[in-house]
């Protein structure tokens, strides 16, 4: 797993000695994902400062047909940013650099190293707010959110990370730089590269900016708990809240086994004194007070058994709790496996209610924890009680998702998780495409060749 002289060599003259990181101690973070779940080794974390470093580190590398991972902040879900057979890690988080607001454009131009978190408050500080948020945001990237198009808490309004990107500078495994940054809403020059790019998970090229859309940001927010004594309730109000709510801003879901769960480790009070089978947040975002809309709407609902409304930021905040502490409750029961799967909307409450079953059926000792993106048809499987190798689990819940008509990627992308399993819901002639996406763009096969794109079979 080591590299040649000559390569370590030209690392460190495109982006100096001190960011080549060989010792295992400091390269160890870097080879294992949040999860725990991924874990591999590498011969070198390289750290350039911009583009043109990038572009020097991936064509030596391309010279010498060394393969590489992108690396942004490591917090994908799918092992796509962990280097599994010794790859060369390339950390974009030094470029880290946002340019002010433009307001006249609603437009801002951040590095592909600066964080969501980080984005979200130059959007702020100009009036404005950047639409993509996820639990991740303090650390996820926006190279790294634009390489797997994340979605998170707002895609039923804004749309996920693709629908935010106006342009891009990327390098392509040669070292040749794309360089789309003008901020042009409108462009009809042909293939839209931009577009493809997000989501290829670093398979196609490296990311190193991105002109990102910003939305007005909205002065009032209001957040409803509402409990329900089924999922069908639950994903039947989902459509009430769309069809009445038109300053609609989340609506998640869970469940009370994963309610308890998130109580007992995050020592958070219960929200209501009964136990109830499933649970919706609804939060609606608007220029004036929402509250009484949504009030009239949560009133409404006639399967709604028990109803939590908070207006200020910090009893929000304590709602908000219940749903995002549920990855950090399930992962302590040790290294989950993830499912982020999507379903058309009439399959959505049997799927939540049987895959349990499912997966218990083909491995009784695992535990199913059930959440997500309700708005979107989105939910995340968590499955634990399993060994990390067992692809029993992942079999089990991607041919239901697939015999459902749904997407066994909603979010999170395919990455080394998944790959195994694209050929599902994506069609031979797809896949054949895909290849020679691939080829077209990096014909050494050196970016990321263990993720998405699955071999010719
Ligand atoms: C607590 C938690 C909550 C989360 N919630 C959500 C959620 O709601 N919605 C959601 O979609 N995801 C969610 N995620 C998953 C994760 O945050 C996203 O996938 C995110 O987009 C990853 O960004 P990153 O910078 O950490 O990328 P990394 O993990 O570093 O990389 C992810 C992939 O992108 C590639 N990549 C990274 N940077 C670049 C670049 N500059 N150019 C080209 N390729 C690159 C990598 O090679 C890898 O394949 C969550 C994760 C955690 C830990």
């Amino acid at each position: 797993m080591s590299l040649p002289a000559a390569v370590l060599d030209a690392l460190r003259d495109a982006v100096g000695p001190a960011h080549v990181l060989t010792d295992p101690d400091a390269t160890g973070g870097y080879a294992i994902d949040w999860t725990g779940r991924f874990r591999g080794r590498t011969p070198a974390v390289v750290r350039p400062a911009d583009s043109d470093e990038v572009a020097r580190v991936l064509a030596a590398c391309n010279e010498a047909r060394v393969p590489v991972v992108p690396q942004g902040g490591n917090t994908g879900l799918v092992g796509g940013s962990v280097p599994g057979a010794g790859e060369v890690v390339v950390s974009l988080r030094r470029l880290d650099r946002i340019e002010s607001v433009d307001p006249r454009a609603a437009q801002l131009t951040a590095g592909a190293g600066a964080t969501i978190a980080a984005v979200q408050r130059a959007a702020s500080g100009a009036g404005f707010r950047y639409a993509v948020d996820l639990g991740a945001r303090e650390v996820a990237t926006v190279g790294g959110t634009i390489a797997t198009n994340a979605g998170g808490l707002h895609v039923l309004r804004y749309g996920p990370t693709r629908r935010q990107v106006v342009g891009i500078e990327a390098v392509l495994a040669d070292g040749r730089t794309i360089r789309r940054l003008e901020g042009l809403e409108k462009d009809n020059t042909g293939y839209d590269l931009v577009s493809l790019l997000c989501g290829s998970e670093g398979t196609l090229a490296v990311v190193t900016a991105a002109r990102l859309r910003v939305v007005p940001r909205l002065a009032c927010t209001v957040t409803a708990l509402v409990a329900f004594d089924s999922v069908a309730e639950a994903v039947d109000a989902v459509g009430t809240c769309r069809r009445d709510l038109d300053s609609l801003h989340a609506v998640e879901l869970f469940l009370g086994d994963g309610l308890q769960l998130v109580c007992e480790h995050l020592a958070l009070p219960r929200p209501f004194p009964d136990r109830h089978h499933a649970y919706l947040l609804v939060e609606c975002a608007a220029a004036t007070d929402p509250s009484e809309q949504l009030g009239d709407v949560v009133a409404s609902l006639a399967t709604a058994r028990a109803v939590a409304v908070a207006v200020d930021d910090a009893r929000r905040r304590n709602l908000w709790r219940y749903r995002e502490g549920h990855t950090e409750a399930i992962n302590q029961l040790g290294a989950p496996h993830k499912f982020d799967v999507t379903l058309p909307a009439d399959r959505l409450a049997p799927f939540v209610d049987s895959i349990g079953d499912v997966v218990r059926a083909v491995v009784p000792e695992a535990r199913v924890w059930v959440f997500g993106h309700a708005g979107d048809g989105n939910v995340h499987v968590n499955v634990t009680g399993v060994a990390p190798d067992d692809d029993a689990p992942a079999e089990a819940v991607l041919t239901a998702v697939a015999r459902a008509g749904g997407s066994i990627s909603a979010e999170h992308g395919i990455g080394v998780a998944k790959r195994r399993w694209l050929p599902l819901t994506r069609s031979a002639t797809e896949l054949e495409l895909f290849r020679a996406l691939k080829q077209a763009f990096d014909p050494r096969g050196i970016l990321n060749p263990r993720v998405l794109v699955p071999p010719e079979p």
